[in-house]
């Protein structure tokens, strides 16, 4: 079964239930607040033509980072409409992205795993053969809530892809927030705070500059490396 482990029942505790999230007319952000794994992240925007995703932190080829994943829009939005609804509404659902020799790859939305409220986006390899081998070799796992979210944020989107938006085939770049570690695209708002320490905290995402990620970390009890403490710490000195 290649690199695909089983998940080991985990819940998410705290903020949770509601997490942090913003939106203009073209992007969407969530928040999940994650009682072992911490903050996770997932933004949703137009990008050229078509859609990125980026999920943040995702288990990319077995290690912990950012998955960007753009979607082209090649058929009047209906394959991302098609992803939105299943996100939406909880259902499984697959994408053949690549179709190599011997082997296809695919996107798949697997939700609701046994017992957890919890949903995984999945860039998967699979050979071809009754004993071909699966490699998940890009996975973010979410609670179902944020899925649905993105996905009727996805829906909303798509309709606004114009067919003069160009191509965009590679991705915009971002840059993780110092606070949070969220993907910021320089499509995106973001604040440099000046005075709070020994040097300007630049890239900023918005609910770090208007502390509601230090208020909503407060709640939820979630961990946090000493790096992302002492920016956030920063930031509440100068709100105060
Ligand atoms: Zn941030």
């Amino acid at each position: 079964m290649g690199r695909h482990r089983q998940h080991k029942p985990r819940r998410s505790r705290g903020g949770s239930e509601q997490p942090v999230t913003g939106e203009s007319a073209t992007e969407w952000f969530g928040t999940a607040f994650h009682s072992t794994t911490g903050m996770q992240h997932l933004d949703v925007r137009q990008s050229g033509n078509g859609i990125l995703i980026t999920s943040a932190p995702a288990e990319v080829d077995g290690m912990l980072a950012g998955w960007p994943l753009r979607i082209r829009n090649d058929d009047d939005g209906q394959g991302l409409t098609e992803l939105g609804t299943a996100l939406a509404s909880g259902q499984p659902h697959g994408i053949v992205v690549e179709n190599g020799p011997g082997y296809e790859r695919v996107l798949m939305f697997i939700p609701n795993h046994p017992e957890q409220a919890v949903g995984t986006l999945a860039r998967i390899r699979a050979e071809n053969g009754p004993d071909g081998a699966i490699v998940f070799e890009r996975r973010a796992e979410r609670p179902m809530a944020l899925w649905a979210e993105a996905g009727q944020n996805l829906r909303r989107i798509v309709p606004l892809l114009g067919p003069d938006a160009p191509p965009a085939d590679e991705p915009e770049e971002s840059t993780p927030c110092p606070g949070c570690y969220r993907p910021v695209y320089e499509s995106s708002p973001s604040g440099t705070l000046i005075g709070a320490g020994p040097l300007p905290v630049i890239g900023l995402c918005r609910p770090c500059v208007n502390g509601t990620t230090l208020r909503s970390l407060r709640q939820a009890d979630v961990p946090l490396d000493a790096q992302q403490r002492a920016v956030l710490e920063s930031v509440a000195a100068v709100l105060v």
